[in-house]
């Protein structure tokens, strides 16, 4: 899956909304999440992101954010 970092708090942006060909980005609190469960790890997200706050959870170290994202999606 991929995850939204918080680099993504007080965001405006939304292109990574209106790119993400299964709607999985859902509000969380203050920021955009993406539902692990339905994210199909396109990619497509990552590069649209102008804060660069898209990653996949691949990379060392995101696990709190992987879980921060879990918990806000599953509230929709
Ligand atoms: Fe949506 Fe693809 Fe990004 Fe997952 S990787 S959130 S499916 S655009």
């Amino acid at each position: 899956t991929y995850v939204v970092l918080d680099a993504c708090i007080k965001c405006k942006f939304t292109d990574c909304v209106e790119v993400c060909p299964v709607d999985c980005f859902y509000e969380g609190a203050n920021m955009l999440v993406i539902s692990p469960d339905e994210c199909i790890d396109c990619g497509v997200c990552e590069p649209e992101c102008p804060v660069d706050a898209i990653k996949p959870d691949t990379e060392p170290g995101l696990e709190k954010f992987l879980e921060v994202n879990r918990e806000y999606a599953a509230l929709w």
